[in-house]
């Protein structure tokens, strides 16, 4: 029987979940749902220049936030104790708990192990100390830049011997440890995503796997963490394909079983070049800040890089029905676009698709950061008023930042020149009688009959041959804009008194 699935999440804390991070998260996420599996969260805290205050934290609620669970390794909070095997608290930051019988699950808080495993690596000649000085080094690498090669380490110390090697340790001279890398050897795997792949280790570097100071390089703690973790399948970004050969070596030369690895399409902008922080958001909260819907950037983020397939037009998904319809197999190879307007367009689904309630919910925080609405007559500020704009607006909202901003005489007073009120050639005199039809008529409406539907029947009723006789005028009395929804709606909205108001101004313009 096949081992049971278990898939981690390994990113470093420095500062906030990037969209690539969530979308490894997420596939990691739906490869173990599907397969039953258990979910690691772990993180890689090695490169400690790298690490922002609070990160970890932040990690963790952006997670929890897209709605993404693990069952093991890092939390904040731990609800289910009862089937936790363990919880402790993580030695490094003191409000995360680290849950699980394969921890610490924290990289830093087990240095202890990493060197361990390195000083086995030399002991069994897969590995060597490395005494060279920074000064070596930049040398090295200036006169291979100048013979146009690779830069790439001469393998000077592999030629020390025992005897020197001593010596150099007892006069505590600096070291790192590499890993020897055996030349002209063709490594070959199959990934989920690529297929095949092949690695020549004539490329490859002695890569440095413990620093100076101790600390191991992602490789050698990625390798060991994941072996003593028993993770099974390595989901990861394509960046990290180069790294693959090594941490292939480092299984083998520890003997161990290598787990599946997939590596997934890098994002790129429509223009093909990669997705970075200089062309726009790349933080999870900064999206959400935006007023794009958990559900949204979730479903946005599982296309990026896979579809169902067998000619399947589907584009929006629930997490269930992508937990049921993932598949690593389909996974593409080829870049994926990360395209803000395929985004904007999903989000738009799902707003259209909110009930009325939950919609003001989840706008209302947007719109309260609003000068327009901090500055609005409180009745524009109800409940009612607010759900009212919202029914209007929800069909072609696309973000829930958006709400009020294309149409602010729901919370304004307009003011507009007398020229916008003329629809196509009219007189004066004629705009004025246009509006006053429509004041008459919306005037007959009661108060408890102010609804969509009557206010359609009553102005359609007084509506000439040419609609936009009527209904251009009062549009624009109503909005003073060149572009807005109805004059039904807007009507509806503002409510009987204003309605009338801003009509009676209109015609007095005239
Ligand atoms: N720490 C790496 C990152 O930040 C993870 C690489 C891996 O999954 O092996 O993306």
């Amino acid at each position: 029987m096949d081992k049971k699935v278990r898939v981690r999440f390994a990113p470093s804390p420095t500062g906030y979940l990037h969209v690539g991070g969530l979308r490894t998260a997420l596939y990691d996420f739906l490869f173990t749902k599907k397969n039953g599996g258990t979910f690691v969260l772990k993180i890689e805290d090695t490169d400690q220049k790298r690490y922002v205050e609070g990160a970890v934290e932040n990690l963790i609620k952006s997670l929890d936030w897209a709605g993404i669970k693990w069952d093991e390794g890092v939390f904040t909070d731990v609800k289910t104790k009862e089937d936790k095997t363990e919880v402790a608290s993580s030695k490094t930051y003191p409000s995360i708990l680290e849950v699980g019988e394969y921890g610490p699950y924290v990289q830093s808080e087990k240095l202890d192990v990493y060197k361990k495993y390195a000083e086995k690596l030399v002991k069994d000649g897969n590995a060597y100390y490395c005494f060279c000085s920074l000064e070596r080094l930049e040398e090295l690498r200036k006169t291979q830049a100048a013979n146009k090669q690779a830069p790439m380490y001469d393998q000077c110390c592999l030629k020390l011997s025992e005897n020197e090697i001593k010596k150099k340790l007892a006069e505590k001279i600096p070291y790192v440890i590499r890993m020897k890398i055996k030349k002209g050897e063709i490594l070959e795997t199959n990934d989920a995503v690529r297929g095949k792949v092949r690695f020549n280790t004539d490329f490859l570097d002695d890569q440095i796997i413990l620093k100076s100071d101790g600390y191991p390089t992602y490789h050698l703690a990625s390798v060991i963490d994941d072996h003593e973790m028993k993770i099974t399948h390595v989901i990861r970004g394509e960046e990290w394909l180069p790294s693959l050969p090594k941490h292939m070596l480092l299984y083998k030369y520890f003997g161990w079983e290598t787990p599946k690895f997939a590596h997934l399409p890098l994002l790129v902008n429509p223009d093909r070049t990669k997705l970075s922080k200089r062309q726009g958001d790349v933080a999870v909260e900064d999206y959400a800040n935006k007023g794009y819907l958990k559900e949204a950037i979730i479903n946005f983020v599982a296309l990026l890089g896979w579809n169902p397939g067998e000619g399947s037009t589907q584009e929006i998904f629930s997490m269930e029905e992508l937990i049921k319809k993932f598949d690593l197999s389909k996974v593409h190879k080829a870049g994926a676009v990360f395209d803000i307007k395929k985004l904007d367009w999903i989000n738009g689904q799902y707003i259209k698709k909110m009930n009325i309630n939950d919609l003001y919910a989840e706008a209302l925080p947007f719109l309260k950061r609003k000068e327009f609405f901090k500055k609005a007559a409180e009745y524009r500020r109800t409940e009612e008023y607010i759900k009212k704009v919202l029914v209007i607006e929800k069909d072609r909202l696309t973000k829930l930042a958006d709400v009020g901003e294309e149409n602010r005489f729901f919370f304004e007073d307009v003011s507009y020149e007398k020229e916008l009120l003329r629809w196509k050639k009219m007189s004066d005199k004629d705009l004025q009688k246009s509006l006053k039809t429509s004041k008459d008529a919306l005037e007959k409406i009661p108060n408890d009959g102010w609804t969509l539907e009557n206010l359609e029947k009553s102005l359609l009723e007084v509506v000439g041959e040419r609609r936009g006789d009527l209904l251009w005028p009062l549009r624009v009395a109503l909005t003073g804009a060149q572009k807005s929804p109805s004059p039904f709606e807007v009507a509806w909205v503002l409510g009987k008194d204003q309605a009338l108001k801003r009509i009676t101004f209109a015609i007095k313009m005239l």
